[in-house]
């Protein structure tokens, strides 16, 4: 609103005369216009509305000291000033204001925001009336504004207590004689009633009949003494349904504490009832099958086994685990797994009766409870078994997982469940393991438990526990069986771990180093054996009877394929200062299964050092020529099992020669090992064995007892007596 013309249309005619001290002759008209002056300056100043007289460009030509309560800015200082800048808009905006009051003439109700002298905000809403001059244009524009801020403050607050009024929850709002005012939507989808229905009634009209007068006595009297009452009601709805609802009343009173309303907040028991429902089909059910979850499982397993036990019937624990899930998770994507639970589920109940229980664990594990079988635990387990194999056939027909054709076959392990000892717990367990078996039979089978089954378990869970202890308590051993050449000469030793317990005993590695293995305890253990050993081939280094003998260690796939296997070893080599070329790895046929390239890059490696490799029990595992050919071995192992037999059985002496001939032609040494006779050792050494060990030659031993072993044998035992029977 800058560059303004000067209004023509300043009044200061009557401000003139008034203020004027000059000989003015003031006539009795003049007194007058000047009475009804003040009276007109008293009445406006009085008013509460902000009143102003505005030039067509908006500039302030008068205001009363309104005003000035208000912005603390005073009349004089307003006088002139732009319209606009009192407002809390933007210029832009406030000027578009201005210009609908131009453009429409007298408006009412525009609400705008005026800064206050604290510097807080007052909302005012403006009126105008436009003043014409004797042509009837727009000469002038008063401006009435009302303050509103405490209005607007309670609209909020009203639209606030509107939408909450209107929740889920029925509302219902009477005055002190308890004429119903008002209600909500909810209370008309509850009841069916409508606002018209009931509003100016009594909510009487509710009433359902199955309360007594002392019910509403109780209701009544808890109101009167402590404004609320809550509890569970019953109500006729419209349509003559007797409903039950959970109501809270709550008086409501004013400053002087005369109640003035009552209001009544409901919600249908029934909506409740059916919360707690899918509560408790939440807790019970799993949300995928819509199957008993395992809590669910636990509960009827219970009564399955009183049940048993009363009447005497077996019943069996089924536990399913589908083969193979994980592919087609990781394939397919999980909402095709999901679809093959669902499906698998629905198969599932379908196999059983219906007082049998199918259960989802979780993930792709089922367990199954049949009851009511026959009294005869055979013939229950025959039963069992029937089902169990018809479980598989059905699980085992193709799924159509949208567009995919999917096939999927399962294991399951059995238990049967009367007359045990064991727990639900334990017996979930049992089936489990059973079902483990099941798998580890080759799966898309079924496996009864057996209780040996659970012997080995628990020995090996005792095991293992003791097993995490050993390396801590210095239990490890290593023992040395001699190793020869053709001329009888001690060439070097093979290095085997005993676990010495305190309380068990000396334990085999056949005992601990699968469950070494399967605990991942086999790296600890193998960097021991590693570091064990490099100690001894140092401490050999120094003697003239043990300085030149080889050491083999035996080596787990596992071990071999850590990332940091190569480092550790070098470290081990130059931390004890020993020769490379006397350390001998064992490595057996299961490192074909890993990745042929890292194994042979690690070989090399260590191989560029000076270490040697041998292949250990050759002949009984996955032997592939080709990779044979291209691992850098330096001796191959003729496994025992073919030596022991070499004698009487044909087969084997054709696959010693066979192995023997191979490592000829691959430029390999190769040693026989378990060699126990002398007639075995001739047989090997006839066809091309250059080394041998067995107990022959000397059992494994302690290395005091060794190093006594290598004296008696050395230089004064002639060829003849070297191979006789240590
Ligand atoms: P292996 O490496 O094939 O060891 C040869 C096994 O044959 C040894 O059993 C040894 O005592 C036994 N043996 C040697 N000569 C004869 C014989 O003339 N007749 C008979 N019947 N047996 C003989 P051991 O010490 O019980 O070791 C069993 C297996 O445990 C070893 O087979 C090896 O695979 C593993 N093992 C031993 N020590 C270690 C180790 O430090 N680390 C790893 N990862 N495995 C080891
Ligand atoms: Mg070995
Ligand atoms: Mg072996």
């Amino acid at each position: 609103m800058n560059n303004k013309p000067q209004s023509p249309h300043r009044n200061l005619s009557i401000d003139a005369l008034l203020t004027s001290k000059g000989p003015v002759l003031i006539g009795e008209s003049c007194r007058a216009l000047m009475r009804s002056e003040a009276r007109y300056r008293l009445l406006i100043n009085r008013m509460s509305a902000l009143i102003m007289e505005l030039s067509l460009t908006g500039e302030i030509l008068y205001s009363n000291e309104v005003i000035t309560q208000i912005t603390g800015i005073s009349v004089d200082e307003l006088k002139g000033r732009d319209f606009t800048e009192l407002l809390l808009i933007q210029e832009s905006a406030a000027e578009m204001l201005h210009q609908q009051f131009l453009q429409k003439g007298e408006l009412c109700a525009v609400r705008s925001g005026i800064r206050t002298h604290d510097n807080s905000r007052k909302i005012i809403s403006w009126n105008s009336v436009n003043i014409y001059d004797s042509q009837g244009l727009i000469e002038r524009i008063i401006y009435f504004g009302i303050d509103v801020t405490k209005q607007v403050a309670i609209e909020k607050e009203l639209s606030i207590a509107a939408i909450a009024f209107e929740s889920q929850e029925g509302m219902l709002i009477t005055d002190a004689h308890n004429m119903i005012l008002r209600v909500n939507r909810a209370f008309t989808a509850i009841t069916g009633y409508t606002a018209e229905d009931v509003i100016g009634l009594n909510p009487r009209i509710f009433k359902s009949g199955h309360h007594d007068e002392a019910f509403y006595a109780a209701m009544w009297n808890s109101l009167s003494d402590t404004g609320v009452w809550a509890g569970e009601i019953w109500n006729r709805r419209k349509n003559g349904e007797i409903s039950s609802e959970i109501l809270t009343i709550a008086a409501v009173k004013n400053a002087a504490g005369i109640v003035t309303n009552y209001v009544s907040a409901f919600v249908d028991s029934s909506v409740i009832n059916k919360a707690l429902e899918e509560i408790k089909s939440l807790a019970f059910y799993d949300p995928l099958t819509g199957l008993p979850n395992r809590r669910l499982l636990v509960d009827r397993l219970e009564q399955s086994l009183l049940s048993s036990v009363r009447s005497g019937l077996e019943g069996v624990i089924l536990f399913l685990d589908l083969d193979h899930f994980k592919t087609l998770n990781d394939t397919l994507g999980h909402d095709m797994g999901d679809l093959l639970l669902q499906q698998v589920a629905q198969r599932l109940t379908a196999c059983v009766r219906e007082g049998d229980t199918v259960a989802r664990l979780g993930g792709d594990e089922f367990v199954i409870v049949l009851t009511a079988l026959s009294e005869q635990k055979i013939e229950a387990a025959v039963q069992a078994e029937i089902i169990a194999n018809e479980i598989l056939i059905s699980l085992n027909q193709i799924y159509q997982l949208n567009t995919h054709i999917y096939h999927c076959s399962s294991s399951i392990g059995v238990t049967m469940i009367n007359n045990s000892e064991a727990g639900r717990e334990e017996l979930l367990q049992q089936a489990d393991i059973a079902m483990y078996q099941a798998k580890k039979a080759g799966r898309n089978r079924v496996c009864f438990f057996d209780p040996k089954m659970q012997a080995t378990i628990n020995a090996n869970a005792d095991l293992e526990g003791k097993l995490y202890k050993a390396l801590e308590y210095s239990q490890f051993r290593l023992h040395y069986q001699i190793q020869v050449d053709n001329s009888g000469s001690s060439v070097g030793a093979e290095a085997l771990i005993r676990w010495l317990h305190p309380e068990l005993g000396l334990i085999f590695p056949i005992q601990f180093i699968p469950l070494a293995e399967e605990t991942g305890l086999i790296r600890a253990i193998g960097q021991w054996v590693v570091e064990t050993a490099c100690a001894q081939l140092s401490a050999w280094q120094n003697q003239a009877l043990t300085c030149n003998l080889t050491l083999s260690i035996n080596v787990s796939a596992q071990q071999f394929q850590q990332s940091d296997f190569v480092a550790h070893l070098q470290a081990s080599i130059e931390g004890h200062g020993i020769n490379p070329g006397l350390l001998n790895l064992e490595l057996t046929e299961s490192i074909f299964l890993a990745n042929m390239d890292e194994t042979i890059a690690s070989m090399n490696a260590l191989r560029t050092l000076g270490v040697q490799f041998s292949l250990d029990d050759f002949g009984t595992g996955y032997s592939c020529l080709q990779y044979l050919k291209r691992l850098p071995l330096d001796q191959l192992k003729i496994d025992q099992s073919f030596v022991r037999d070499l004698i009487v059985d044909n087969s084997d002496r054709a696959i010693v020669s066979t192995i023997i001939a191979m490592a000829k032609s691959l430029e390999l040494d190769v040693i026989a090992e378990g060699v126990e006779t002398d007639e075995q050792r001739q047989f090997l050494q006839h066809k091309g064995c250059l080394h041998y060990q067995g107990y022959l030659f000397g059992k494994p031993l302690p290395i005091e007892q060794f190093e006594a072993l290598l004296v008696s044998r050395t230089g004064h035992a002639a060829p003849s007596e070297t191979f006789l029977r240590h």
